[in-house]
């Protein structure tokens, strides 16, 4: 079938997955990013046939010409959402059609065929089917899901390729935080930006991270966890971190994070809480903050909190913020009370254990 925004996936199931046992070995603890299910999802496309071979497989390498336009070019677009075990047995995702819907604009910007969300999210489905012994239980444990999707092209010109591979692989992942929630340190990079105007700040594509890696590195190196990333064009208002949005919690109880100006990635994270922390009655705004006021506001106590937000750790507490000339903290360095609140709202929505008024929440 092709074309349409509807595809039958073929099943083939692992003829040799991992046994229980093992597999319990491995969701014991299995840390972020480097267990993975027993199968994938794979879907293709080609100019004029439209999406085909739709299928659900043993997880396993893919052969790749060398001449694969991806390894060259750098056309590639991912995801990232995480597959819940609720307490009756059940198992849910947040907002899958949040994810699918990014996926297509980040297909637009790299100049890549736009996957029918229908497929994105029934892709989803069929995988957490046929994996779903893999979602670690307990209360703080999820199965990270990876769709994405590379141009496999054989062909050297710099044009949009004419083939392309869709994929979903998946990773069960333990406790983002073990211990407790954790305040982290960021970085504001003098040197670095992520985005400019008219550039791909906004899409998910990989390009975007290996820029960034440069950056988080020099973070490292300045002994913070993190790097937080300046506009390109003046470089004074706080943009993003490499992997996550950022709010600024004020003591008239004001919510503010930066505006959706095409230089930051439009967070799923992001869009929840500030319709939650709308509904808890704080007064949110989306409007730029410079880095010489978050200072300043830091300084005079105006400025409560500072939290970072994403799928993978939903939300952290930013206590510590290092630059060149100095350093200063946020609330003594502990979480604050908003951070907190919406960090336990939006766990507990994802969970199943409170309602979900906003329908964000789907049964697999
Ligand atoms: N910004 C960047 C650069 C990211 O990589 C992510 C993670 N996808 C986010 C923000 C947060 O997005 P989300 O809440 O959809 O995970």
């Amino acid at each position: 079938m092709s074309g349409g925004d509807k595809l039958d996936f073929e099943i083939r199931p692992n003829p040799a997955p991992v046994s229980a046992a093992d597999r319990a070995a491995l969701l014991a603890n299995p840390g972020f990013g480097r267990v993975f299910t027993d199968h994938m999802v794979t879907v293709r496309y080609a100019d004029g046939k439209g999406w085909y071979d739709a299928r659900v497989e043993a997880r396993a390498p893919i052969p790749m010409d060398p001449a694969s336009a991806v390894l060259h070019y750098a056309q590639e677009i991912f995801e990232g959402l995480k597959a819940y075990r609720t307490a009756d047995g059940g198992v849910t995702m947040f907002r899958p059609d949040a994810n699918a819907a990014r996926f297509v604009d980040s297909a637009r910007r790299m100049a890549m065929p736009a996957l029918p969300p229908e497929v994105f999210v029934d892709s989803l489905h069929k995988l957490i089917e046929i994996d779903r012994e893999w979602i670690p239980e307990g209360e703080d444990g999820s199965l990270y899901l990876r769709p994405f999707m590379f141009a496999s092209e054989v062909f050297l010109g710099v044009r949009p390729a004419s083939e392309y591979l869709y994929m979903v692989i998946a990773s069960p992942v333990g406790a983002y935080f073990s211990g407790g929630v954790k305040p982290v340190t960021v970085w504001v990079s003098p040197d670095y930006t992520r985005a400019a105007p008219g550039g791909t700040g906004a899409a998910k594509c990989g390009g975007n991270y290996a820029t960034s890696l440069a950056a988080q590195a020099e973070a490292i190196d300045a002994g913070c966890d993190q790097v937080v990333f300046l506009d390109a064009v003046e470089r004074r208002f706080v943009d993003e971190l490499g992997g996550m949005n950022v709010f600024f919690v004020y003591d008239d109880d004001s919510v503010v994070t930066p505006p959706l100006t095409g230089t930051i990635l439009p967070g799923i994270t992001r869009d929840a809480i500030i319709t939650l922390a709308g509904k808890a009655g704080q007064r949110v705004e989306e409007r730029p903050v410079s880095f010489a006021d978050w200072q300043a506001d830091a300084a005079s106590g105006r400025l409560r909190e500072v939290f970072a937000c994403g799928t993978a750790a939903v939300i952290t507490p930013i206590g510590g913020v290092r630059f060149p000339d100095g350093e200063f903290l946020i609330g003594g360095g502990e979480p604050g009370r908003v951070t907190m609140s919406l960090r336990q709202q939006l766990v507990d929505i994802q969970r199943g254990k409170a309602a979900d008024p906003h329908g964000w929440v789907r049964q697999v």
